[in-house]
């Protein structure tokens, strides 16, 4: 039904938000089957350190093969998970699959897994941790866990509590999607981030004229120096958007200019060649399409 009036609320019914809410009921309704069912995948896509273009980690990044829908994004079945009480199922899942996986990767090459507010206060994160790793036999400091500035509008005791069991154990924070959700420059004081990730929407842009997007990538990564943190720029597809982020000091650089995210298969393959460099590949500048 369409929510009447009110500011901020749907202005008229459209169909499309009634196929959108249907939608949204059949996704919930088969998620929980997906899990048994074995249709979520882990795609993963290089983190590269930015000096010789080295992967020092691959990000997590779920897929959900539908047998009708086809593939669903993350940003379409995390929130309904959430809705529906499997976002405890949906942690332990993608954390164990993530787990095993860098298992089979050599060296110290770690996992990236990201945790949504919801998953962060799910209670026993720490515990659950815990059990993958020892379930699988995955040193605490090959993986780092994603978190949003969202969790910090939980209650600060308990947000102080979850980070401290999780680095005590040894296991690496970063801050996701830093400066895009309601920040406030006090967060960093309150958790121990090793790396700040760049979102991609500052990312975008960063290299046209006039565009503001440069200043801000700046002050991020000098805050960051400054506060002993690492610094990973995502959405990186161009190749002059690579060099000014390479001359402004991050750290690490994510984006299709060095692989998109891909299957374990394709992973492996890759590091089984004992070739761990990714070379640049894309355009000379954004595409804006
Ligand atoms: P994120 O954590 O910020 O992940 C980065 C997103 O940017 C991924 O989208 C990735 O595919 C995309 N990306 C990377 N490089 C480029 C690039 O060069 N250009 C463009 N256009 N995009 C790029 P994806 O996989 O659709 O994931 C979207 C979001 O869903 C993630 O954003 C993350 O917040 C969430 N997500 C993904 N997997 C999981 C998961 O296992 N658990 C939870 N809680 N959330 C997840
Ligand atoms: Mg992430
Ligand atoms: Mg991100
Ligand atoms: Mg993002």
């Amino acid at each position: 039904a369409s929510k009447a009036g009110g500011r901020g609320q749907y202005r008229f019914y459209s169909s499309d938000l009634a196929n959108d809410a249907r939608r949204q009921r059949e996704i919930g309704e088969e998620l929980a089957d997906a899990i048994v069912n074995d249709e979520l995948t882990m795609h993963y896509q290089p983190i590269v350190r930015s000096t010789d273009h080295k992967v020092i980690a691959f990000e997590a990044l779920m897929r959900w093969d539908h047998p009708e829908l086809g593939a669903i994004g993350p940003g379409t079945f995390i929130t309904v998970a959430e809705e529906i009480n499997l976002i405890s199922r949906i942690s332990e899942w993608s954390l164990r699959r993530a787990c095993t996986d860098a298992m089979q990767w050599p060296g110290d090459i770690r996992v990236s897994v990201n945790i949504s507010a919801q998953q962060f206060f799910a209670g026993g994160l720490p515990s659950l941790v815990a059990t993958i790793l020892d379930e699988t036999g995955l040193r605490a400091n090959r993986l780092e866990l994603e978190i949003t500035e969202g969790v910090f509008m939980g209650e600060s005791s308990m947000v102080d509590a979850i980070f401290a069991k999780l680095t005590k154990m040894g296991v690496r924070l970063s801050l996701d999607d830093f400066g895009t959700g309601y920040s406030s420059l006090a967060y960093l004081r309150r958790a121990p981030f090793e790396k700040i990730k760049i979102d991609q929407n500052f990312v975008r842009g960063c290299c046209e004229e006039g565009n503001p997007n440069a200043a801000i990538i700046t002050a991020i990564i000098s805050l960051a120096h400054a506060l002993d943190m690492q610094t990973t720029a995502e959405g990186v597809e161009a190749m002059d958007e690579l060099r000014l982020l390479l001359g402004l000091g991050a750290t690490q650089i994510q984006g299709f200019i060095f692989s998109r995210p891909v299957c374990q298969d394709v992973v492996m393959e890759k590091l089984a060649s004992g070739d761990f460099i990714y070379e640049p590949v894309g355009p000379a500048k954004h595409r804006s399409d």
